[in-house]
């Protein structure tokens, strides 16, 4: 059968990441945080809505106990280029005041989001924040915010799938892709 049968294949170029590298490369991610955070409680945050794949497969990796909340923030829109602006649209059920918080994320790419999402977390006292993307792009690198775990960096490409979307489609693809730019262009 078919697994990756999702109307619109026609939009994509090319398949960057199958379903089994990025469940390979995740449990690698998991063994790292499972040493990293021993012996202390963990929170994940998954910033919706992009991270709920990731976080769905990240945290099941875990061969531990985790707590995982959610945060919802505006980024992108419908389109393919960062305002820069950053509003809250949900915010986390959680205090996170003395705990550690790991963020999960499914892209960084200028990293505008990211760093205004650490900082704004940070102001409310928790012992510890990281960041655990699955994707990297090229522009991340500049950005002043350390990423802990990273899951593959990649060209700097518009791509969709496993939580990417482009205007709210291509999310539940198992595969990442880069999208045809006949698409959005
Ligand atoms: P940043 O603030 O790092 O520029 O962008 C953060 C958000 O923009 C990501 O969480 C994601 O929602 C969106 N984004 C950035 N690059 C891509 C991409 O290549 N494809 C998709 N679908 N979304 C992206
Ligand atoms: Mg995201
Ligand atoms: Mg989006």
């Amino acid at each position: 059968m078919d697994t990756q049968h999702v109307e619109g294949d026609l939009d994509l170029d090319q398949t960057l990441f199958t379903e089994d590298q990025i469940r390979a490369r995740l449990a690698e991610l998991a063994r790292d945080i499972e040493r990293d955070y021993e012996g202390r409680d963990l929170l994940l945050v998954g910033v919706l809505k992009g991270a709920v794949m990731v976080m769905a497969d990240l945290a099941r990796s875990l061969d531990r106990h985790v707590e995982m909340d959610w945060m919802a923030v505006s980024s992108y829109g419908s389109g393919t280029s960062s305002s820069g602006v950053v509003r809250i649209l949900k915010d986390l059920d959680t205090d996170i005041s003395g705990r550690d918080v790991l963020i999960v994320e499914d892209i960084i790419d200028t990293g505008l989001t990211l760093s205004w999402l650490v900082a704004n977390l940070k102001s409310r006292g928790p012992a510890s924040v990281e960041i655990a993307t699955l994707l990297r792009k090229p522009d991340a690198l500049r950005m002043e915010v350390d990423v802990t775990y990273v899951g593959f960096d990649i060209p700097n490409a518009f791509v969709v799938g496993y939580g990417l979307d482009y205007a709210e489609r291509y999310r539940n693809m198992r595969s990442i892709g880069t999208l045809a730019p006949h698409v959005y262009s």
